[in-house]
């Protein structure tokens, strides 16, 4: 008898170690972080940021007076996270439409750092498929890779995607392109694969000055720091947002140095000029979300090509 129950726990100890088999197995990792996105209302528009990357924007990237630059570095010693930024695209519903403001980088940037605009969407609640509208700052890669796969498939296959005549012209020109340097011509390159499912859909449209492309919407041409460089500007119920690119790279900086520049404009001048010229009609008026741009040091040769 005592031979049987002994039997009996036995077996009942092997079913339950053997039902714990699976807990005590290695679980897999998970590469994935919370979602992201921040959802913000101006009147009546939901706006939802996306986060595609985190990033840290470099100090030799910036350019200005050697006394203002010092000032910055030893600011940058007791503050490591001065220079720290994101890649973000925006959504806008208006109750009638989602617009998105820039795309981020998809596999066009970054590598695996950057890329997730997608993913952030889809955790806030909506589908690429449901997006109406792709309004672009400007063409570099960071802020328009996630348009379409290097497959040239369009990620946003519903969208019209609009951008400025000058910046079209500029980045899809193939004259521009073969007289840019040779290190700077891959921007060029994802540029025109970017947009080419588009332009073949005909869901390519440029604009030149203040068309009404959105109600409500308006145009806020910010040349400098490339060609066709714009901002978009939201209203609603008396509330302001406006989307304004690559404005500023180092909001930390920039905003307190707007003499600052970066050297991924192509016209310096004109951008920092920009940048004196919104800020005080923006402070303390408007809602202002920074993208920023993770362009690489090959524009380098653009900008200086540029600004002689
Ligand atoms: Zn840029």
């Amino acid at each position: 008898m005592l031979k049987k129950n002994s039997l009996r726990l036995a077996a009942a100890l092997l079913t339950t170690l053997s039902g714990l088999t699976p807990a005590l197995a290695s679980p897999p990792q998970h590469h994935d972080q919370v979602p992201g996105y921040f959802r913000l209302k101006v009147g009546d528009l939901e706006v939802t940021a996306l986060y595609d990357a985190a990033a840290v924007f470099q100090l030799d990237w910036l350019k200005g007076k050697k006394a203002t630059m010092d000032g910055v570095a030893k600011t940058l010693q007791k503050d490591p996270h001065l220079l720290d930024a994101a890649d973000q695209g925006f959504l806008v519903n208006t109750g009638k439409q989602l617009i998105l403001v820039d795309a981020g980088a998809g596999t066009w940037y970054g590598g695996k750092a950057f890329g997730r605009l997608a993913t952030s969407l889809r955790s806030a609640g909506y589908t690429p498929e449901q997006v109406d509208l792709v309004l672009v700052t400007h063409l570099h890669s960071d802020h328009v890779g996630g348009l379409t796969t290097h497959d040239g498939d369009r990620v946003f296959p519903n969208a019209e995607v609009y951008v400025a005549k000058a910046e079209s012209d500029f980045w899809l020109s193939p004259e521009i392109a073969a007289k840019a340097p040779k290190e700077a011509q891959p921007f060029f390159e994802s540029a025109q694969a970017i947009a080419a499912p588009y332009i073949k859909a005909g869901k390519w449209h440029t604009f030149s000055g203040s068309e009404s492309i959105v109600d409500g919407m308006q145009i806020v041409p910010l040349p400098g720091h490339t060609p066709g460089h714009t901002g978009y500007e939201f209203s609603s119920k008396g509330q302001k947002i406006l989307f304004w690119g690559d404005t500023v790279h180092a909001q930390r900086v920039q905003l307190k140095h707007p003499e600052i520049t970066a050297v991924f404009d192509i016209d310096p001048a004109a951008a920092a000029a920009r940048r004196n010229q919104l800020l005080p009609r923006l402070a303390g008026r408007i809602c202002c979300f920074l993208a920023w741009v993770a362009c690489t040091r090959k524009v380098k040769a653009i900008a200086g090509r540029q600004s002689h």
